[in-house]
């Protein structure tokens, strides 16, 4: 009889330890649920930002490693601080703050953007992403949140001059890479040195798969999509590749006025032909993929000469390195019949760019989706035509990225806008994925 009854009382304090845990689980979860950015003071900070390197027309010119950038820098260090923040500045320039979680042995989530600027860009591009991220930072530390992972909050190096910070920290980034002069007139050496990086130890800033858990990005989408459509969220399927070629079409240059219509050998007619053919191409197949010729000029280039030589760019851009090559063996196929009825000769060769489709995790699109979701906020699912850190970050974590809309589309110019209702909405998207990674929905 004693026995059953001590059996009994233990077994009733278990349930209710039990209960009470699972109760106290629940409001740490519900409490998780209902924490907001403060749409205000992301507004508030983005204005302040906007004063570093402020041009007289509108917008900025806080090129990397200019005196506007160490002043933007320094302010967004202050408020990394201001968030409960660990700081410091890493080999390749990168402004890291990190914050302790509750086992030391998990891998850190690490987020954020950029603050350089293209000469003449705007506020709002790398600028909501480095300043939504800090907010969540500070989100967490005023609600006394402690997680189970370390959090990272990056403000990436020189992203505008070839995302010079995010490829130190995956190791891509090369010595001739160093040497390349930037907008700031200083090299890329001498730069990472005055915003207190050090170049002789870049190595210092590589970062391993083991070191994160994700990365996460949220930015402006610098496209007209979500704006045009009244969507609040992108959820980034990936940053797309780019491939270029030189093109060049060799016909006969010869007199302008006495060569008939019938015997001549115009490369620019021809060069005109297969202009109109790569749109044709690009728009023959569904999907986002996109094909420009933004450069062309005519030899010799006088009105009374037929042009001998013409030679153009070709630019393809898609999520599928496959699709991009199945388009342009369908732009070869059709120059070789404008060759043939143009009389010329068309040849194509490849321009090194490095960059090759990222695509972001699949299982991190899904936790932004459902987050945005749970805000009651709509999303679609779409591709990044434009160049992110993100597209780095993704060769060495599960990395995924938001989008918020750009009024009208517009991007790298004084006259680029996000709302402050969106740039929280964004905000608050990443908050929430954070804590779903954390509470390991990541699988
Ligand atoms: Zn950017």
């Amino acid at each position: 009889m004693p026995k059953f009854s001590n059996f009994f009382w233990r077994a009733i304090i278990s349930i209710s330890l039990l209960a009470n845990t699972y109760v106290f689980a629940q409001t740490a979860h519900e409490i998780a649920r209902n924490l907001r950015v403060n749409a205000k003071r992301i507004e508030q900070r983005i204005l302040v930002l906007s004063e570093f390197g402020k041009n007289p027309q509108g917008g900025v010119s806080r090129v990397a490693f200019s005196e506007a950038d160490i002043q933007g820098r320094n302010y967004i260090m202050s408020l990394m601080r201001e968030a409960g923040l660990t700081v410091r500045i890493d080999a390749a320039g990168n402004i890291i703050g990190r914050r302790e979680g509750r086992d030391p042995k998990l891998p850190s989530i690490i987020f954020g953007s950029h603050i350089d600027s293209v000469p003449n860009g705007g506020n709002y591009d790398g600028d909501v992403g480095s300043i939504g991220a800090i907010e969540c930072a500070q989100v967490l530390h005023e609600n006394g949140i402690v997680m189970r992972h370390p959090l990272e909050v990056v403000v990436f190096a020189n992203e505008e001059g070839g995302l010079v910070g995010s490829r130190a920290m995956i190791g891509g980034l090369t010595a001739e890479a160093l040497a390349v002069k930037s907008h700031s007139g200083k090299t890329i050496r001498e730069g990472i040195r005055a915003i207190g990086g050090d170049p002789d130890k870049l190595s210092e800033a590589k970062r391993h798969k083991d070191d994160f858990k994700a990365y996460l990005e949220l930015h402006i989408e610098q496209g007209g999509i979500l704006d045009a459509e009244k969507i609040n969220i992108g959820v980034v399927e990936g940053i797309v590749g780019i491939k270029w070629w030189e093109v060049t079409i060799e016909g006969f240059a010869n007199h302008a006025g006495t060569t008939p219509m019938d015997k001549r050998q115009d490369a620019l007619l021809a060069a005109a032909q297969l202009a109109i053919a790569v749109n044709k191409v690009v728009t023959s197949v569904p999907g986002r993929q996109v094909g420009t010729v933004g450069r062309i000029t005519a030899e010799p280039g006088a009105p009374n000469v037929i042009p001998g030589k013409v030679v153009m760019s070709l630019e393809l851009r898609d999520l599928s390195s496959e699709k991009v090559n199945s388009l342009f063996q369908s732009i070869q196929a059709e120059a070789n019949a404008i060759a043939q009825k143009t009389g010329t000769r068309i040849s194509f060769s490849s321009i090194p760019t490095n960059s090759i489709p990222a695509l972001t995790d699949e299982r991190v699109r899904k936790l932004i989706a459902e987050s945005a979701k749970a805000l009651g906020l709509s999303y679609k699912l779409m591709p990044s035509g434009a160049g992110h850190d993100a597209q780095e970050m993704a060769r060495i974590t599960a990395s995924g990225m938001i989008f918020v809309p750009s009024v009208g589309g517009i991007s790298h110019s004084p006259k680029e806008f996000t709302k402050p209702e969106d740039m929280a909405n964004g905000a608050n998207v990443l908050l929430q994925t954070i804590l779903k990674i954390d509470r390991g929905e990541l699988k």
